[in-house]
């Protein structure tokens, strides 16, 4: 059985009570998390040395904040002291000190810290790290805890950026265990226990809205291109120029969220440049899609309430908040639907940062962004008594008619988006095809054989291509009407795409009666065989022709031609050359008495 004794702290007093409520305890089995708007680093000493004085060799970590979370409630300017008292779970604290932005000192780091923490019984990871300088530039702790993980995969990561009081942009934050504090470290408590089990939850409850906006240039941190515009045109177009002029911290509000790893992140600038390019709070790839997303306090309760069931149901017996500084900033008062609920299951004691660390145990470790976090701790076996389905916590949340309307604006608005883009992607389809075929059309064709010429001067690999042309199509319409010659066309064409079978292939209307494909990684032979195909197969169509001079049925004349030695652009060889070389082939079948093939090599 875990229980926390958590309390706010003003003066010695309430230390003493504190050590009075706790009763007997062993050094080992206890975890004293401090959460402290001072980030002063002589007052962060003063606050230890008392406590330890009323526990001494107890284990501490503790970080700066931007707001202290105490029993469901969230809080400014106090210091939260919370004493978490285990039966049979050990508590082992470090501290890495002098973290920079170098990638290899980082992993370094964090090979020293895994040798320190690693045990067979280790359960989770709390965490609180150094990561925001001022200016809100992001010292990128990543690297340090994805190597960690790497070296604990079967520890449950949790815990947060240390923040500043009132996010004074001028002031360091701090992070401590028992034996050290720093400005530049990261306070790490590894929890040991056979018995111990962890459930890590979190609250995101920003939901995506509008269009989707592509990534078009980015490196690292630094977003440049964002769906043909800079970020800061995107946002002054999307959002309005009350928000733009609030940056970076008015886009709190309506963050851009991404989807990477089955998780959805919710990103936003950290500092705006004068060219509108922006500095983001995470890395973005080139080609990734990211939205506006919202959040309200019906979709808050809805969630809060969920995972409140979800961790009645694990029978937790403490949890810790660690939540975000910027959420609570945007929530104002609403934060307390999602943190009361917490207090309702158990002690409950936290604080907001500048990111939470967060993992499930089951795959790569995540740091969110604006979430609230929820570790929940229980050591032995659940009663396993059934819960009743779907509790509802103690503090009654009204929906209100707004909630509604928003809830049905938001659907409202994301089915028109998803509705415009469905009728973009059908339209671009259509501007790719013939009508009367169905075949793609010259537009397309003329854009892929300089595609694959490009490709094929990269792999060097064959490419080959093939020219069809009706045989006295003329006499065809003249004797049978044009409608009928329609429909030979579309038989051509259909008998044309069913013998190409290669995803890469392309079956293209070149004009009037000519049709043509282009295939790719495919030499003379293969070529020729393909042509012989396709001309025996128009054959055996046995359409009707009784004005070809060659046959009583429709038949076609194939010109190809193979390009094998990678071509060199800078002297000039574009795609017109070979077809060129295609279409005099198709000429030399005609005159040698059509319905035949006839193909070439292509030199230089
Ligand atoms: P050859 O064997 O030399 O190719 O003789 P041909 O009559 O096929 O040659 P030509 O290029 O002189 O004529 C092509 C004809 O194809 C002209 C036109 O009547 C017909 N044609 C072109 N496009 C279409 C079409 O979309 N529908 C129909 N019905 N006929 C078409
Ligand atoms: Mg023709
Ligand atoms: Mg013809």
């Amino acid at each position: 059985m875990i229980k926390s004794y958590n309390t706010l702290y003003h003066t010695e007093e309430d230390l003493i009570k504190l050590r009075n409520d706790v009763g007997p305890y062993d050094d080992e089995n206890v975890l004293i998390q401090i959460f402290t708007y001072l980030n002063d680093l002589e007052a962060i000493e003063s606050i230890k040395s008392e406590v330890l004085e009323v526990f001494p060799n107890t284990n501490i970590i503790g970080s700066s904040t931007a707001g202290e979370i105490f029993e469901g409630k969230a809080y400014d300017k106090t210091t939260v002291i919370s004493f978490t008292k285990f039966e049979e779970t050990k508590v082992k604290t470090l501290f890495i000190d002098g973290i920079t932005r170098s990638i290899s000192d980082l992993e370094e780091q964090a090979d020293y810290a895994a040798k320190a923490l690693s045990a067979d019984d280790l359960k989770a990871i709390i965490m609180f790290s150094y990561g925001v300088t001022p200016n809100y530039t992001y010292v990128n702790v990543l690297p340090f805890i994805t190597r960690l993980k790497k070296h604990l995969p079967d520890s449950i990561f949790s815990g947060g950026v240390a923040g500043v009081y009132n996010f004074d942009s001028t002031k360091l934050s701090s992070t401590f265990t028992e034996s050290k504090s720093s400005h530049f470290g990261i306070a790490i408590a590894g929890l040991y226990g056979k018995d111990l089990s962890v459930i890590n939850k979190y609250n995101l409850s920003w939901i995506p809205i509008g269009k989707k906006l592509v990534v078009q240039d980015a490196q690292d941190y630094h977003l440049k291109l964002l769906d043909g515009m800079t970020p800061a045109e995107v946002f002054k177009t999307y959002l309005g120029e009350e928000i733009v002029a609030g940056l970076p911290m008015s886009s709190a509000e309506f963050p851009l969220v991404l989807e990477r790893g089955g998780k959805q992140m919710l990103i936003h600038p950290s500092r705006i440049y004068d060219d509108g390019t922006f500095e983001m709070t995470h890395h973005l790839h080139v080609g990734e899609q990211v939205k506006f997303s919202f959040c309200h306090v019906g979709l808050l309760a809805l969630s809060a309430n969920k995972i409140y069931n979800e961790l009645l149901d694990e029978e937790i017996q403490t949890n810790f908040m660690y939540s975000c500084a910027i959420r609570r900033n945007v929530l104002g008062e609403d934060i307390i639907v999602e943190l009361s609920p917490m207090a309702d299951l158990s002690n409950s004691a936290g604080f907001f940062a500048y990111g939470e660390f967060f993992d499930e145990g089951v795959d790569e470790y995540h740091r969110l962004g604006q979430t609230t976090t929820v570790l929940g701790l229980r050591e032995g076996k659940k009663t396993d008594e059934p819960v009743e389905e779907q509790k509802l916590p103690s503090y009654k949340f009204t929906e209100r008619r707004q909630f509604r309307t928003m809830r049905v604006l938001h659907r409202l608005v994301d089915k028109s988006a998803s509705d415009l883009e469905m009728a973009l992607i059908t339209l671009s389809q259509l501007a790719h095809k013939d009508a009367l075929t169905g075949l793609y059309n010259r537009g397309y064709f003329d854009q892929k054989i300089k595609s694959e010429m490009k490709r094929q001067g990269r792999t060097d690999s064959p490419l080959s291509l093939i020219l069809i042309d009706i045989d006295y199509f003329k006499n065809f319409n003249d004797t049978y009407g044009h409608v009928s010659g329609d429909d030979a066309l579309r038989g051509v064409g259909a008998c044309l795409n069913q013998l190409v079978t290669r995803t890469d292939d392309v079956v293209a209307r070149y004009g009037g009666e000519e049709l043509a494909l282009i295939l790719p990684h495919t030499d003379y032979l293969g070529a020729e065989l393909v042509a012989e195909k396709i001309r025996a197969s128009i054959e055996s169509l046995e359409i009707p022709h009784k004005s070809s001079l060659v046959s009583d049925v429709l038949t076609v004349s194939v010109g190809f031609v193979t390009l094998n030695e990678p071509f060199d652009v800078e002297e000039g060889f574009d795609s017109s050359l070979l077809i060129e070389a295609c279409d005099r082939c198709l000429y030399e079948a005609k005159e040698n008495g059509r319905n035949r093939i006839m193909g070439t090599v292509y030199k230089k």
